[in-house]
């Protein structure tokens, strides 16, 4: 027997049962057949062997899911219901997936191969609370009144207001890293303001997406507000990205296929937003409380197994405090626990696929080439599981892959530093901007380097760490947008102006 392979008979009755049946595409609230037979094979990464099918969409698909996305924005109940009803339904969807959350995460676990307890607090508790602090936004989007002072009408009487309108039908991609929070990223500021939605999820992670497909057929949200079509980025997701009745499109991905998207976003001036790679450094000043930092830092690159935009991939520390934080890293590297995600004693399974393990392994060994030190890691597990242990490389140079290139998987590049100008130049120099932290006990220096990292979000003392109300965005070739918090109502509303002639005392 694999021992690093999932036991699926440790599953429960209910995930057996919707792994076992056929999977459909979810459109104009009912599950359809794919155009044509072509499918995707979902893989469970512990062991290599498929566990289902779903229809591999192509542009029939994706158009019959746009127009009825499409209907449901112009003519359906939807336009008019309420702020109110819009808040029950997402309370409705949130009390429905806290629910059925242990199915949830057993089967993000076996199609992710991420652990249960991971699956269970990212994908599946953190969209409950999103779906509720949503629902809350529901009722409480606004615009504003504007006192007009037209000048070439002295004596007339003006009034002004903005109206914030929904943006009309969102096409949205998501990745596989965390693969039920990120459709509900998507869907959850979609209904809130209003908004129909396409989602296509990543090939390699559709399970989560059309299991909640039933949640939102139970919940009664109107027939095309929420549509689900599965397949591959190049055909179905393309096919999206370019339909002429999409008024915005969400992805989150590679920088590669983002630019691609922005591109085309903009030549058809569709609304998007970009939530891209990262290369994150993580920045151990002299004064840190290792006690803190080295659990914390191990934590910021080796959380999700490293398949992170946000991971700290890059750990600069200064030199009086650098073999004992490179030593305390390694040590918790080296002890944890791989195994099979379903296994209760397992602290991180393998990585989401064999395609995924070997880019990462690539890595591995062209900073093996490039002369940079292995600390700890480099190798996988024997047997078809996609695991890679955690790796630590020490003493890197600026110009390594490993160094300049996104990895996502569990590496850390670790360098020493002297000077703070010094490092918060080098940790500046990538092209990527999403995320930077600080570890340090001054206040002044945590402010400084607030002020000058070039990311998205500045951690201190921790990494990693979001919050459904703080806004999440990039700059640089990490994205554009932000989602999460009072900027995904932003992003999902356009602005309309009014301005009303009044005839007079009344
Ligand atoms: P990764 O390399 O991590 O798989 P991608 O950016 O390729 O990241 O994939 C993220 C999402 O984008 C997936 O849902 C994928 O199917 C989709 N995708 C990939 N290529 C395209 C494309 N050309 N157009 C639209 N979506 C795409």
């Amino acid at each position: 027997m694999n021992t690093l392979a999932n036991d699926l008979s440790t599953l429960s009755q209910s995930s057996r049962a919707f792994l076992g049946a056929p999977h459909q595409h979810f459109i104009n609230g009912q599950f359809v057949e794919g155009s044509t037979d072509e499918a995707v094979a979902v893989v469970d990464p512990t062991s290599g062997e498929t566990v289902g099918h779903v229809p591999a969409g192509d542009a029939r698909d994706i158009d019959r899911a746009v127009k009825a996305a499409r209907r449901a924005f112009e003519s359906g109940p939807w336009r008019k219901m309420r702020g109110a009803d819009r808040e029950r339904l997402l309370l409705r969807l949130a009390d429905l997936l806290e629910a059925q959350a242990p199915e949830f995460s057993e089967i993000e676990s076996v199609n992710s191969g991420r652990i249960l307890s991971a699956t269970r607090a990212i994908d599946v508790d953190l969209s409950v609370s999103y779906l509720r602090y949503m629902a809350g936004w529901a009722t409480k989007i606004t615009g504003q009144t504007i006192e007009p002072s037209i000048p070439y009408a002295p004596g007339a009487n003006f009034f002004g207001m903005t109206l914030r309108e929904p943006v009309g039908v969102v096409g949205a991609i998501t990745p596989w890293n965390v693969p039920l929070g990120q459709a509900i990223w998507k869907i959850a500021p979609a209904l809130a303001t209003g908004c129909t939605l396409v989602l296509k999820p990543a090939e390699q992670t559709p399970l989560t997406a059309l299991r909640f497909a039933w949640l939102i057929a139970e919940a009664g949200i109107p027939d095309g507000v929420i549509n689900i079509v599965t397949g591959y980025g190049q055909t179905a997701g393309a096919a999206l990205v370019a339909h002429p009745e999409l008024d915005k499109i969400s992805f989150t991905g590679s920088t590669r296929v983002g630019r691609l998207i922005g591109e085309a976003a903009a030549r058809d001036m569709k609304h998007f937003t970009l939530e891209l790679g990262g290369k994150s450094p993580m920045v151990v000043l002299e004064d840190a409380d290792l006690e803190v930092t080295i659990p914390g830092a191990a934590m910021g690159i080796f959380a999700n197994h490293g398949q992170s935009c946000i991971a700290g991939s890059r750990l600069f520390v200064h030199e009086a405090v650098y073999d004992k934080v490179v030593a305390g890293i390694a040590r918790i590297a080296q002890d944890i626990k791989l195994g099979p995600a379903l296994s209760l004693d397992t602290q991180m399974g393998p990585l989401v696929s064999a395609t995924q393990q070997k880019r990462v392994l690539g890595y591995i060994q062209s900073g093996r080439e490039e002369g940079a030190e292995i600390v700890v890691g480099g190798t996988t597990l024997e047997g078809p599981g996609c695991y890679v242990r955690p790796t630590v490389f020490a003493n890197v140079k600026p110009d390594m892959r490993i160094v300049q290139e996104e990895i996502f998987g569990p590496v850390l590049a670790v360098a020493r530093f002297k000077d703070v100008n010094d490092v918060l130049r080098r940790a500046n120099d990538t092209r990527y901007g999403l995320g930077a932290s600080v570890w340090t006990r001054d206040l002044n220096k945590a402010h400084w380097f607030i002020r000058n990292f070039r990311a998205g979000t500045v951690w201190v003392n921790t990494h990693g760490v979001l919050d459904l109300a703080v806004p999440f965005g990039g700059i640089k070739q990490s994205g554009t947008g932000h989602e999460l918090g009072e900027e995904a109502i932003r992003h999902h509303t356009q602005l309309k102006s009014a301005i009303l002639a009044l005839s007079g005392p009344v």
